[in-house]
């Protein structure tokens, strides 16, 4: 592991269809400008203090990937576990740098059987990863989070910058039910497929009297998470 500051890197990226000015971090991939287009001495991202952690993939081979949401119904960011140890930082493959929200991600990418793909932005030619609903949205305009741009692909497809590193399987669930009142705990091993809500593999939730299907649960929790 490296220990690296980062500071923001701040690039003009053009104007809106309404003329204001944009800013982007290539640092931070985060707006660095104001509603009235003004440049930010320090972009809107509001965790850089993870970005000062950076796990370079190449050097530190990972064995166990794990995600944990304490309690998905109050805290939608995940602790991450790498090779059974908790991590609090971002993990660098090549160029890509990859966060808790594209671990979340993937989540829901294979939770949702959802084919990933190499996506590639046209403008700066770094990869894509989609998360949040746009994880289990096939969609042809994608946001680069590197340079900050639009960039548009023939097909509606979703992009991966993890699934080229890692053989990242399908999640393999059970047939059951769990009960969840106040507390939902959510465990998932990347490399295995292991989806556990609170610690039990199940295809189903039952809140409130109310059955819902795990991917409808989760999509709906974390949709905004990208
Ligand atoms: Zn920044
Ligand atoms: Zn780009
Ligand atoms: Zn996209």
């Amino acid at each position: 592991m490296v220990q690296l500051q980062m500071k923001c890197s701040i690039d003009f990226i053009g104007k809106k269809r309404n003329g204001v000015e944009q800013y982007w971090c290539i640092t931070h991939k985060a707006l660095a400008s104001d509603k009235q287009g003004n440049r930010l001495s320090s972009c809107l991202c509001p965790h850089k203090e993870v970005f000062e952690n950076v796990w370079d993939i190449e050097k530190g081979p990972i064995k166990s990937l794990e995600i944990l949401f304490m309690n998905i119904l109050e805290n939608t960011i995940p602790l991450i576990f790498v090779n059974h140890e908790l991590f609090h930082g971002v993990f660098q493959y090549k160029s890509s740098l990859l966060n808790y929200k594209d671990l979340v991600g993937i989540m829901l990418s294979k939770l949702n059987d959802i084919s990933l793909e190499e996506v590639r932005c046209n403008h700066c030619n770094q990869m894509h990863s989609d998360n949040g609903k746009f994880a289990y949205t096939p969609h042809k305009t994608h946001l680069c989070l590197y340079c900050g741009h639009l960039f548009r692909v023939k097909e509606a497809n979703i992009g991966s910058e993890m699934e080229p590193i890692f053989p990242i399987p399908k999640i393999k669930l059970e047939h059951a039910s769990v009960l969840v009142a106040s507390h939902c705990r959510v465990q998932y091993d990347l490399l295995k497929g292991i989806l556990l809500i609170n610690s039990k593999s199940v295809d189903k939730i039952v809140m409130n009297g109310q059955e819902e299907n795990i991917e409808d649960f989760l999509n709906s929790f974390l949709e905004n998470e990208y």
